[in-house]
């Protein structure tokens, strides 16, 4: 947990040599298995010692003696940031991103850079071009994807906080699956520089530990204004501990009980908001949310597009290969139908047509969110497969995104917290919040992860 390590690390109780070292074992005893991460860092105990002098000098920042992983599609100077595709196998960051720089200010030491799906293109992991990603969890089933290398880092103890990329919804549903906290910020709120992106009018980076407190630390210090990424602006996130528990309004929505497949899951869902609303002392209000089957037949032309025009830069001249040269069939298939698509722009056959609707799931939440201040929901529909599992058809991968993609276009904030286990699986409740709510966000999760403690989960047994 972030804020106990924080705190040995403040007292002196550990270096941040020893926790670093630590971390580094952990990754040598399990991540051959595991495959979180595709490259380590083996400067880490040497940052270590640097950042032990500035703890003892009182100058160290409030990261300081971390270890971050990083999803493998933002920009770290001199380490390999392949996006998990062999079209940028040889690649090495030649910049830090806004969000490295941040992190690096604070004193976070970068572990290591996590394995994806290639391009942060798919659900599960397991369209990496450096092999599929375990979960720690619950062993021989896909961790979720793509952040699938952060989110199982975390629940591995390779890393206390990790980076992902959510675009529609690769922080959250590995998050859910490998029992963690993420965090899917606010669009706008956290700058994508550095970001390679998938879909920049949806991607944003955000946060993947153990614990809530982590999450919200590392958004405190990821959030803000750049100039370098015109569409973040200048709101500081407010403080979760000021959060007003009082006055809080839950809501949950019939479509999303409908549209789980698995009665499981929702059983674990509905009793988690069950208790989180007799804490709050406040009734759970139903929400119509009726375009919500819409989500993920309009983020798909949209993340087409715009990642078919996003990877024309990787024309094998300046960049590593040819992408479509070297690229998987997940990747190809969105270039060929981004390609597809834009063609038939003339007629405004797809693209518009799925902005249309983008906006009407947007003004389905915002009226949602005048009657409640968050709305509970499963993070995925269904539970997640073993790894290898032969699925040939897209549409069964892409309907693990029914749940988390209604966020990402309406820019809102969601995060996830662990609630139970099904069948010995994690499965995370979703909280999401309006629009630059985060603090809101970040209470109650918080709220819901106090009720969680010492309450006999399923999952304390293992
Ligand atoms: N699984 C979704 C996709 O394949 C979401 C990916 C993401 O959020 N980066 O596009």
């Amino acid at each position: 947990m972030v804020e106990e390590i924080l705190q040995q690390l403040k007292t002196g109780k550990v270096t941040a040599l020893e926790h670093i070292q630590q971390l580094l074992k952990v990754i040598e005893q399990k991540n051959k298995k595991i495959n979180a991460l595709l490259y380590v860092n083996n400067n880490a105990a040497k940052e270590a010692e640097a950042v032990d002098k500035k703890i003892k000098a009182g100058k160290a920042g409030r990261l300081a003696g971390l270890g971050i992983a990083v999803k493998a599609n933002m920009n770290v100077i001199g380490m390999p940031i392949s996006c998990a595709s062999r079209t940028l196998e040889n690649y090495y960051g030649t910049y830090d991103a806004d969000v490295i720089v941040k992190i690096k200010q604070e004193d976070g030491i970068i572990i290591g850079i996590a394995n994806c799906d290639e391009f942060a293109a798919g659900s599960t992991g397991e369209y990496s071009a450096f092999g599929a990603t375990d979960n720690p969890v619950a062993p021989g089933f896909v961790p979720g994807g793509s952040s699938s290398g952060s989110a199982a880092a975390v629940a591995a103890g390779m890393a206390d906080l990790a980076l992902g990329s959510d675009t529609g919804g690769s922080i959250r549903a590995p998050a859910s699956f490998c029992g963690v906290i993420g965090i899917k910020p606010s669009y706008g709120r956290v700058s994508r520089y550095g970001l390679i992106d998938l879909s920049m009018s949806l991607d944003q980076i955000g946060p993947l530990s153990r614990d809530v407190f982590g999450s919200a630390l590392a958004m405190e210090i990821i959030a803000g204004k750049s100039n370098n990424d015109p569409t973040t602006i200048n709101m500081p996130i407010g403080k979760y501990t000021h959060f007003q528990q009082k006055k809080i309004r839950i809501g949950m929505s019939k479509s999303f009980e409908t549209l789980t497949k698995d009665r499981k899951i929702y059983a674990v869902i509905q009793n988690a908001a069950e208790k989180i609303a007799k804490a709050l002392h406040t009734e759970i209000v139903d929400v119509e949310l009726d375009y919500l089957d819409l989500a993920v037949q309009t983020y798909y032309p949209l993340v087409y597009v715009e990642f078919f025009s996003s990877t024309r830069k990787f024309d094998g001249r300046k960049y590593g290969k040819k992408i479509e040269d070297a690229c998987g069939e997940e990747v190809l298939r969105r270039i060929l139908g981004g390609r597809e698509i834009s063609r038939a722009e003339y007629h405004g056959t797809y693209y518009r047509k799925a902005l249309k609707a983008k906006k009407l799931i947007a003004i389905e939440f915002e009226r949602a969110f005048q009657y409640v201040d968050v709305i509970l929901a499963p993070t995925t529909p269904v539970l997640p497969h073993k790894l290898g599992a032969e699925i040939t058809d897209p549409k069964v991968i892409y309907a693990y995104d029914a749940f988390t993609i209604p966020a990402n276009l309406a820019g809102i904030c969601a995060g996830v917290v662990p609630a139970d286990t099904v069948n010995g699986i994690p499965a995370g409740l979703q909280i999401m919040a309006p629009a630059f709510k985060e603090e809101v966000l970040f209470g109650v999760m918080k709220v819901f992860e106090g009720l969680q403690h010492g309450t006999g989960r399923e999952n304390k047994r293992r």
